[in-house]
């Protein structure tokens, strides 16, 4: 399966793509973690990154295009692959769907994920990553660490993302309700949105977006 995950930040995508990539048999591909690992790698890439994500805006169409290309051409992508952060405007869309005809492939399903803002809010303030791989995600009183700081996955550090500050956030829900918000009707115009809401425990979040794909699937 070939899905697009969508929602504003703090919705719970990442969350739920490691799940749902999981149960699905297919690569969670994330362009902020993509971005976070380039960073931590001190690359050129990750440089130019930062300085857009500290703002709170995107970063350029040219460089994230082409880092999702890559990532999605990975021999583990060939069979499907669960997208998280991208595409996040109609070029990044647009060029998607360029990618995806050229290789004579499509999407199967837009999942949108639905959290009222002021949730939204209160799941950023309260996130952390981890050093070593930003996809391990807790939060200190939703989804607490068994230890305090400490990754359950894989011991490293939990920090506090610098792009998750009061003032980011208020710019980074701006540019998903100018820039992201409209490649929802983008995809409804090609009949691929699924929309469920993103509000209750984890797994019962998992299992309603694993029902509603399928249901999409059976609909097609
Ligand atoms: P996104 O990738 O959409 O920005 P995350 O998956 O990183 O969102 O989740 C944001 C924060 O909310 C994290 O700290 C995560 O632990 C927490 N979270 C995710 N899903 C839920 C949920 N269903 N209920 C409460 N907190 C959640
Ligand atoms: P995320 O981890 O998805 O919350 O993304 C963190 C930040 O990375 C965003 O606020 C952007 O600055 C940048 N980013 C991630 N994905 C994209 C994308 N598809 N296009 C542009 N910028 C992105």
């Amino acid at each position: 399966m070939r899905i697009v995950l969508v929602g504003p930040p703090g919705a719970g995508k990442g969350t739920q793509a490691v799940r749902l990539a999981e149960k699905l048999g297919i690569p969670h591909i994330s362009t902020g973690d993509l971005f976070r690992a380039n960073i931590s790698r001190q690359t050129e890439l990750g440089k130019l990154a930062k300085s857009y994500m500290d703002a709170g805006n995107l970063v350029p169409d040219e460089v994230t295009i082409a880092m999702a290309k890559d990532r999605m051409e990975q021999p583990d992508a060939e069979n499907g692959f669960l997208l998280d952060g991208f595409p996040r405007n109609v070029s990044q869309a647009e060029a998607l769907d360029e990618l995806l005809r050229d290789e004579h492939m499509t999407l199967d399903a837009v999942l949108d994920l639905e959290v009222p803002e002021e949730e939204v809010v209160k799941r950023i303030a309260g996130r952390r990553i981890c050093r070593n791989d930003s996809s391990h995600v807790f939060h200190v009183t939703y989804s607490k660490p068994e230890q305090e700081g400490v990754c359950d996955v894989c011991g490293g550090e939990l920090y506090q993302r610098d792009d998750d500050s009061e003032d980011t956030v208020r710019k980074r829900l701006e540019v998903y309700h100018t820039q992201t918000e409209p490649i929802i009707d983008y995809y409804k115009a090609q009949e691929l949105v699924v929309t469920i809401s993103s509000l209750g425990p984890v797994d019962e979040i998992t299992q309603r977006a694993l029902e509603a794909l399928k249901r999409e699937k059976a609909g097609k």
